[in-house]
This record gives structure tokens, C-alpha cells and sequence, in this order.
């Protein structure tokens, strides 16, 4: 069996899915999330999100890149969303130095032309030991 298929076998035992509710679009909490897209950071658990809470957007490492820009900004166009969280984790196989990156990512989202609504961005450090830490630029890391 190929990991799709198990995938496949586990939804035909899941519940049923919920219709999509166009009214429901625009996320509740009108906030963003881009995290790293490895499989170990549950970030809907993390944040105790539900369908139709937040964007979630991944890609490797949480970065900021065109893509996840584009993707932030139609997040804020389209969605309505006005909050951004940066989530970036320590043994990542896609950044060296996650803390000094998700720093470097959120100096870039503060600097972009393209995002309508910055004035909220927060960027967090999921630790190996499973505490979420906010990291802000010149500051030192905040527990949360
Ligand atoms: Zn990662």
C-alpha cells in the first residue's frame, strides 16, 4: 500500500466532510498563518484552529518568499485576514538557524510594499522540546 492509498483508506473511515460554506470564506479570526511544512508541526492543534479559523499557509521552513507573498496578500485581499503569525521550528531541515531566519522573515514582511495590512506580525519558534516562543526583532525570545 503506498502512503496515498493509507491516506485514501483512513478518509473512507473518517467522518464525513462538511459542505464548504461560502459565507464562511473570510477566516474568523482574520489571521494568517505561514509555517514550515513539516509534517510534525500541527499547527491547526498548536493554535486550536477549526475550519474556517485562519489561513494556514506552508511551505518549507515558514519562509517568506514570493509565493508565500503572494500568497499573504490575496490572504489579505480576498480573506479579509489582517494579523500575520510566522511559525518556524528547531530541527528544521530547511534552515541552518530558524530563530535568526523567522527574525530576517519578519524584517522582510514589515518592509513589503505588496502586504496591504502589516501592522500585525508576529513570529514564533516551536523549541525540540515543544514550548512556542514568540521571537521579536531586537529583543530577546518571550515564552508564550
Ligand atoms: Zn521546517
Amino acid at each position: 500500500m503506498t502512503g496515498t492509498e493509507d491516506l485514501l483508506a483512513r478518509r473512507r473511515g473518517g467522518a464525513a466532510l462538511a459542505p464548504l460554506d461560502p459565507a464562511a470564506r473570510a477566516p474568523a479570526s482574520k489571521v494568517a498563518v505561514l509555517a514550515c511544512m513539516d509534517a510534525r508541526l500541527g499547527v491547526e492543534a498548536m493554535f486550536a484552529l477549526r475550519p474556517g479559523d485562519a489561513h494556514v499557509i506552508r511551505n518549507a521552513g515558514g519562509c517568506v518568499t514570493p509565493d508565500a507573498l503572494d500568497s499573504l496578500r490575496l490572504s489579505q485581499l480576498r480573506g479579509g485576514t489582517r494579523e500575520i503569525v510566522l511559525v518556524h521550528h528547531e530541527d528544521c531541515a530547511a534552515l541552518d538557524e530558524p530563530a535568526a531566519d523567522l527574525v530576517r522573515c519578519l524584517d522582510r514582511l514589515a518592509a513589503s510594499p505588496r502586504l496591504p495590512h502589516r501592522d500585525v506580525v508576529r513570529g514564533f519558534l516551536y523549541t525540540r522540546g515543544g514550548e512556542l516562543r514568540e521571537i521579536r526583532p531586537g529583543r530577546a525570545e518571550t515564552p508564550s
